[in-house]
């Protein structure tokens, strides 16, 4: 069985010989990788340097939190969403810190999957937990995983582990955008929440880990927004169906729909969803 090293650091404990060796080191890939991971999987109010998540990362990856933290706000300067609400982020991005945002918001099918890739590098990380889901473990490979083996490999068990760093990418990218809460009716059970995809699963490949195509709903708004029984229009109304409306009168759809027919979804504080990918919902979907 694995066991999972889980340690909590403390802002006050000296900086370990590792930290002081990288301070002054450029970053590389893998930790700028795993730190827009993070940037993911954390919402945007928590990124700060006394976060113990951020503290955690910090660690694995021999930086100190307090620049892990710059970086996170660094992301958060490129980001739309966070602007639309007035959060400018920091203004000290590097041209680095650009790259990989590009590199993310170009190709979300990639990025994720590298970034899962490096996160699970470093050893311990809580970014990539719970450990049964480590999926880079070599046993399954034989040698290290690489990105290509995944991207382009025809085995069934890579396809397996794609679609695997997929879920788990989209899942914890889109429960962290909603503050873990159903944009529909605000459940906040998370035995209940799912990342549902806008645009399908089956119909788009690339945006299956793209978090501008997810939303965070409770199993029932969900199995709806499939269903087509709801969506969402351009300025980010509930519209419902019809075919539901069909059902009244009702006590319980009253309740679960019909109450929050025309009010606007609770917005995630970063990844919007895309208005294409809504459109794209509506037009294939939604049983007008
Ligand atoms: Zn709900």
């Amino acid at each position: 069985m694995y066991i999972s090293c889980r340690h909590v650091y403390y802002l006050d404990q000296p900086q370990t010989a590792l930290q002081n060796q990288h301070m002054h080191e450029p970053w590389t890939r893998d930790q700028l990788l795993v730190v827009f991971n993070l940037y993911c999987k954390i919402q945007f109010s928590k990124t700060k340097a006394n976060n113990s998540l951020v503290i955690e990362v910090a660690h694995q990856i021999g930086r100190s939190a307090a620049s892990v933290a710059m970086k996170l706000g660094n992301f958060g300067s490129f980001d739309p969403a966070l602007h639309a609400k007035g959060v400018k982020g920091l203004s000290g991005a590097s041209r680095a810190d650009r790259a990989i945002w590009d590199e993310f918001n170009q190709d979300w099918e990639r990025l994720s999957i590298e970034s899962e890739l490096a996160a699970e590098r470093f050893p311990g990380s809580m970014l990539t937990t719970p450990p049964e889901r480590h999926v880079g473990d070599s046993h399954i490979y034989g040698h290290p995983v690489k990105v290509e083996d995944i991207l382009s490999g025809p085995s069934e068990t890579v396809r397996e582990v794609k679609v695997r760093l997929h879920q788990r990418f989209f899942r914890e990218a889109v429960l962290a955008s909603y503050g873990s809460s159903c944009c529909f009716c605000s459940n906040p059970v998370p035995q209940l929440l799912t990342a549902a995809h806008i645009v399908p699963w089956a119909d788009r490949e690339d945006l299956r880990a793209n978090p501008r195509n997810g939303l965070c709903l409770c199993s029932l708004h969900h199995d709806a927004f499939d269903s087509g029984l709801w969506a969402i229009d351009d300025t980010y109304q509930i519209k419902l169906s019809s075919a539901l409306m069909a059902y009244l009168p009702s006590k319980i759809l009253e309740v679960s729909f019909v109450d929050f027919s025309r009010a606007q979804i609770r917005m995630p504080d970063k990844f919007w969803p895309e208005r294409e990918f809504l459109a794209f919902h509506r037009s294939n979907l939604f049983r007008e």
